[in-house]
């Protein structure tokens, strides 16, 4: 059975040594405060994949070894699976409170076991058999993969060709016997820094002339040439001098962690290559990706955060003492409703998959429905959060340090006039944790996330048959 353990992934890891910036300096993986809330996020989800109450969610069996393995490296062959894996993300949210970093790269894995295998069937290629060789090398050594899709892209007005810097898209710029050269940089990399392996894919669809840009491969963690430069944000700075994490937001994971991902000059041999010029298919692999990561991300991996903040908005109105008004039950409704809407719409966009292409073997979400997932929770997600502050008062944002409460100076003054109907110490965590998410980087973490909502409305748009419901109305209106 191809399962690590997270002491497995932990010494795997020792051997990496990926270059790693973070606010001005490099850092060490396993050392740096902030990057370890990754590699213990990472250690989690194989922890899960372990427990046998989570097993038929987080494990698989490998449609090519028949092997046991974990649920990010499997490749959906029906319905079934496509609840499982929407499953997952909602489970691993809920127990991480941020990203289950392998989430990404189980999309693009998916992506390109569809694409591959319409790329050999229409023009012969042997990407297919090549991608199943490397599916095989990551379950039965059960390694983290990370996804990276999103360029830099520079000038959003020019296409690639037309940049003053081709280098903002990801880009070949030799082709060898033996492999590629890659240029470029993926921006926004969600874990990267703490996988083994980093699943790269185009950004958008590309026209012919722009073959440069349409490639896909897989590159492992500190490959020559990598290098990782790592979000910087008030967290980290919070994150670097607490004294204690458990004064912090979300004390072991910690918020979404990313990094500008650095190609420069890296060379990828032809086996770890999965498309290369083939511009007629860059816009479809992109969105089989989008389809099934917007599944996962839109009513799933948010309605396990949203799960969280309302389990907090509740402890917060019990310890402030007014559970029962009937103002703050409404507002609770209110949050669960908006975040269970989010969750069907992602269960419908499973029960509705179907095989893609058709004879692949492959299942892949409904596609409008993905799309209304998570555009759904691009909107309800403020929402949550706004009702979430509102429940928990303005000490959400106003409190001071839990150190305080071991400060002799201090102390009594803070358990005396932040006592209400619970205790101090838990009225502050309880308002910290909720600061995580109302006062941090989720609210445009989950806009952006699997996509800014604009391409979700172009795609319902284009998705939507809007002749059948004219003609629809034209009947019943007797035109
Ligand atoms: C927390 C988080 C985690 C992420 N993790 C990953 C990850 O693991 N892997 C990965 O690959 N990516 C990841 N992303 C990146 C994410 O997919 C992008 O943020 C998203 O696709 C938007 O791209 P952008 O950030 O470049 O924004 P922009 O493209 O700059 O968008 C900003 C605004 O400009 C508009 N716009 C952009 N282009 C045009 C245009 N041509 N015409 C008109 N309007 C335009 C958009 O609609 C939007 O309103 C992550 C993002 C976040 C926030």
């Amino acid at each position: 059975m191809a399962l690590k353990i997270p002491q497995e992934y932990l010494d795997s890891l020792k051997g990496l040594k990926p270059r790693i910036y973070l606010g001005g300096k490099r850092v060490n993986l396993l050392d740096d405060p902030t990057t370890l809330t990754a590699v213990r996020a990472n250690a989690r989800v194989y922890e899960l994949a372990q427990d046998p109450r989570h097993r038929e969610v987080m494990t698989a069996t490998s449609h090519l070894t028949g092997e046991v393995i974990n649920r990010n490296l499997h490749v959906a062959r029906s319905v079934y699976d496509l609840e499982k894996r929407a499953e997952m993300a909602l489970l691993t949210s809920q127990e991480l409170g941020t990203c289950n970093y392998r989430c990404v790269g189980a999309d693009t894995l998916t992506g390109l076991a569809s694409i591959t295998w319409e790329m050999d069937r229409d023009l012969g290629t042997g990407y297919h058999s090549r991608f199943n060789d490397f599916l095989r090398y990551l379950q039965d050594g059960d390694l983290a993969c990370s996804g990276a899709v999103t360029d830099p892209k520079g000038d959003r007005g020019k296409r690639p060709g037309e940049q003053e810097d081709k280098d903002v898209n990801l880009r070949v710029v030799e082709k060898r016997d033996d492999g590629i050269v890659v240029r470029g940089a993926k921006v926004s990399q969600s874990g990267a820094i703490a996988a083994h392996e980093t699943i790269v894919v185009p950004t958008s669809s590309f026209r012919p002339g722009e073959e440069e840009f349409a490639v896909a491969f897989a590159v492992p963690n500190g490959a020559p040439g990598l290098t990782y430069i790592c979000q910087y944000t008030p967290f980290t700075a919070e994150r670097e001098s607490a004294q204690d994490i458990m004064e912090l937001g979300n004390p072991l994971y910690g918020v979404r962690e990313t990094a500008i991902m650095v190609f420069d000059n890296v060379f990828i041999p032809w086996e770890r290559v999965f498309m290369c010029g083939e511009t007629k298919y860059a816009g479809r692999l992109v969105s089989r990706f989008a389809k099934t990561h917007r599944m996962n991300c839109g009513g799933a991996c948010k309605v396990g955060f949203a799960d969280l903040i309302i389990g907090a908005a509740q402890l917060a109105v019990e310890y402030s003492g007014v559970p029962k008004a009937p103002h703050i039950v409404d507002k609770l409704v209110e949050m669960v409703y908006l975040s269970e809407t989010c969750h069907a719409c992602t269960i419908a966009a499973a029960v509705k998959g179907r095989e893609e292409p058709a004879g692949s073997g492959i299942f892949l979400p409904d596609d409008l429905f993905g799309n209304v997932a998570k555009l759904n929770v691009a909107h309800g997600f403020w929402e949550i959060m706004k009702l979430a502050g509102d429940l928990a008062g303005g000490m959400v944002v106003t409190m001071p340090s839990e150190r305080e409460l071991s400060n002799p100076d201090a102390s009594e003054y803070v358990q005396k006039y932040l006592k209400a109907a619970a205790p101090a110490k838990d009225r502050m965590r309880i308002a910290k944790f909720l600061q995580n998410w109302t006062a941090g980087l989720h609210g445009p973490g989950t806009w952006h996330g699997a996509g800014s909502p604009q391409a979700q409305r172009m795609m319902i748009y284009a998705l939507t048959n809007l002749e059948e419901k004219k003609a629809m109305a034209k009947k019943l209106a007797g035109l």
